[in-house]
């Protein structure tokens, strides 16, 4: 079999390819024939079926569909996505011939020149939720490319979505103590007033929660809003060497952890009807300079949900439950009711 003629556009023979895959991975016979009847929603059939098989526990053959969406993309795009699912499921594995792999994948993504606008922006996340704030910079700096080839004034006419990667860049210049640019400044304004003409949602009692110092209390009595925090997926490995993860958690899958997560949120939000639940993601060291700061234990879950509720008015703070169809609070990279929201768990 001649692989990747010169001069044949992939999109014209991966979908013959990706069937063959898709057949041998055992997806039911209506996702095939979806993939037959819609040829142009290739990637997000087959999205859609790795996040089934993954809810399923279906691990490996999930793998081999991201790893045949990876060697046959239906477009560039595509396959630097896949690439970035794949590290997602290698990582989560814990073996370091996986982690070897993961990073060999992941330095390829990285080589000048190579990362699109769109998997920077996911990638950016990645990084930003492992604390490798030098990397996410990196990938802030190319899925912002096109904002940043305009001048900051240029961009008023814009909505936030349109921003996001402006703003995760001037978020992580902020962390890394860089001078803030005009296209920073311009970012954290436009989040500023969004989070001021969304008060109902963030607004929780009209005092500011000030951060870190003083503003820090942690008896709140009835939170008008609460906010859950858990470690990102990629600190995960570095709250375990750090000792932050309690007994029940430690050494268990990553996706065993954030069940147990969802399942306290449910717990929380059937006992206080009402009131808002909002996740965050934290990173190893956050958690364990918080604690430092304010003299606490942190692998005391209780020194999270304070560093969480000091956060009520962070951009990254994601209101829970999702939508079924968006993406899962917990970075999986799956649907919500394909991932922790799937009912086969519950
Ligand atoms: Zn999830």
């Amino acid at each position: 079999m001649a692989d990747g003629t010169p001069g044949t556009p992939v999109s014209e023979k991966a979908p013959t390819r990706i069937l063959a895959v898709a057949r041998e991975a055992g997806l039911p016979e209506e996702v095939l024939r979806d993939l037959v009847d819609h040829p142009h929603r290739t990637e997000e059939i087959l999205r859609d079926a790795v996040g089934d098989l993954e809810a399923d526990g279906r691990s490996d053959r999930a793998q081999r569909l991201v790893e045949a969406l990876r060697d046959h993309p239906v477009s560039p795009e595509s396959g630097q996505y896949a690439s970035i699912d794949l590290v997602r499921m290698l990582d989560g594995s814990g073996e370091d011939a996986a982690g070897a792999r993961a990073d060999r994948i992941l330095e390829e993504l990285l080589r000048p020149g190579n990362l699109l606008e769109g998997p920077a922006d996911v990638l950016a996340g990645y990084f930003r939720r492992a604390e490798n704030r030098e990397k996410a910079l990196y990938c802030y700096n190319i899925a912002s490319r096109g904002l940043l080839a305009r001048s900051a004034e240029s961009l008023a006419g814009l909505g936030l979505v349109d921003l996001v990667p402006l703003v995760g860049r001037a978020r992580v210049r902020e962390e890394l103590g860089l001078a803030l640019d005009a296209h920073d400044r311009f970012a954290l304004a436009v989040v500023e007033r969004y989070l001021r003409e969304n008060s109902d949602a963030f607004d929780w009692d009209g005092e500011s929660p000030g951060r870190g110092g003083d503003g820090f209390r942690p008896e709140a009595s009835e939170p008008v809003q609460e906010v859950r925090a858990a470690f990102s997926r990629e600190s995960l490995e570095k709250a375990r060497s750090l000792g932050l993860l309690s007994p029940e958690t430690d050494g268990r899958e990553p996706d065993a952890y954030y069940l147990d997560t969802e399942r306290a949120l449910r717990g929380y939000s059937r006992k206080h009807p009402g009131t808002p639940v909002y996740t965050l993601l934290a990173g190893a060291d956050e958690i364990a300079a918080f604690a430092r700061d304010h003299g606490l234990d942190p692998a005391d879950e209780a020194t999270r949900r304070a560093w969480a509720q000091d956060r009520r008015d962070d951009f990254w703070i994601l209101p829970w439950p999702p939508e079924r169809n968006q993406r899962c609070w917990c970075a999986s990279g799956r649907k919500y009711k394909k991932c922790c929201g799937s009912p086969a768990h519950h």
